[in-house]
């Protein structure tokens, strides 16, 4: 019997396109599909905001009085995402400040998660005892507003000057114990190619270090950064982790579809850490169709990270109820690769703890009752 092979690539063509809005349609494709072109149009003032969405009220107050503290920075791209008509929209609700940012509550902290506290060098956190955090930048293509590195993303004077990142690497080498580096930022991937492979190629070169994860929200506010010649400069330095930050399945375009295929098909590895938010993803139903796109684009969903403490994002924070309802409507109800660990980035730098929803009825020696996703009970009898 001959087999006929469809070859139609099904599923991408399930993801749409990202629609421009009028202010850009006249935008040449080199130009739209270019990242150094989407990074020098991004909206940074109210006037041209207005151009692209019916800015209201909250939204004027919100940018007057935050804008100073941490600037607007939206792509071209991202923008084209944005319900012009819907304040709440959740890709206009992560990139346009709402005056709850304004606010800051008692709970709220600079630096919730003690990361300069554990810095030995500018530039390196290091907290746990085989891996490292490494600043090169604080420049990201689109400033989120649920963004717990306010306190540095979007100021010049705070980035990664070669003297630092030659610190940070000397610490490194030094460090014969690290052996995960995460790149971070701010967005790395706002380094120039050449710049990255400088870095890349240096942490390659130290014996002791296995593997490095790249911290990147370019993926879902700027797909066009992922190029085929940054595709293969990263695959000369596997094993290369890309961990990205997609929150709501509106994210998930075709141009983010090929953005995750030009990097899986280099060799990387992809997994997603989704920040819960009041409003964009606090909804078992949005996580779990988040969690399916995300697997069709090739991207683990590897975390739920609860809201953290940092300041002016309590408008976003959501009881611990919900991430661990989130949780429990996804846990047997689909594949186990749709389930991320729910965890909580404990406040003075205690690392992640995993919250879990409770599946132990009663343990009493070697007798476990147990419930499953349904509710049912079960007992397991160790041997
Ligand atoms: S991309 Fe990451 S570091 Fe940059 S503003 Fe968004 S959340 Fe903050």
């Amino acid at each position: 019997m001959a087999f006929t092979i469809v070859t139609k690539n099904t599923v991408r063509e399930r993801f749409p396109s990202a629609v421009r809005p009028d202010l850009w349609k006249d935008t040449e494709d080199k130009d739209w599909n270019n990242w150094i072109w989407q990074q020098q149009k991004r909206i940074k003032s109210m006037d041209v905001l207005e151009k692209v969405i019916n800015v209201d009220a909250d939204e004027h107050a919100a940018f007057a009085g935050s804008h100073e503290q941490f600037n607007m920075g939206i792509t071209p791209y991202y923008a084209s995402l944005m319900d012009k008509n819907d304040p709440n929209c959740p890709v206009r609700l992560q990139a346009v400040a709402k005056t709850g940012e304004l606010k800051i509550v008692d709970t709220d902290m600079e630096d919730p998660l003690a990361e300069e506290r554990d810095m030995p060098v500018p530039g390196i956190t290091h907290r746990y005892p085989d891996r490292v955090l490494f600043y090169t930048t604080h420049n990201c293509p689109v400033y989120c507003r649920h963004c717990t590195r306010k306190r540095k993303v979007a100021d010049p004077s705070s980035s990664a000057a070669n003297k630092q990142l030659e610190e940070g690497l000397a610490y490194i080498e030094a460090h014969k114990e690290i052996r995960d580096v995460v790149i971070s930022g701010g967005d790395p991937l706002s380094n120039s190619d050449e710049r990255l492979e400088y870095i890349l190629s240096r942490l390659r070169a130290i014996e002791h270090v296995q593997v490095f994860r790249i911290g990147t929200r370019n993926l879902v506010t700027l797909p066009q950064r992922i190029t085929d010649n940054l595709a293969r400069m990263l695959s000369k330095y596997h094993p290369v982790f890309i961990h990205t930050h997609f929150n709501h399945p509106k994210e998930c375009t075709r141009e983010a579809f090929d953005a995750c295929a030009k990097l899986a098909d280099a060799g990387c590895v992809i997994n997603n850490q989704m920040v819960l938010l009041k409003g964009v993803n606090d909804d078992p139903k949005i996580v779990m169709e988040l969690n399916h796109k995300l697997l069709m684009m090739r991207v683990r969903p590897y975390y739920i990270f609860q809201c953290d403490l940092s300041q002016g994002i309590s408008h976003f924070r959501t009881p611990v109820e919900t991430g661990l309802k989130i949780v429990q409507a996804l846990r047997g109800w689909t594949s186990g690769m749709a389930v991320p660990h729910y965890v909580i980035d404990a406040p003075g730098g205690g690392g992640k703890i995993p919250i879990l929803p409770n599946y132990v009825i009663k343990h009493e020696g070697k007798k476990w009752l147990l419930r499953n996703y349904k509710g049912l009970e079960f007992e397991y009898i160790e041997p």
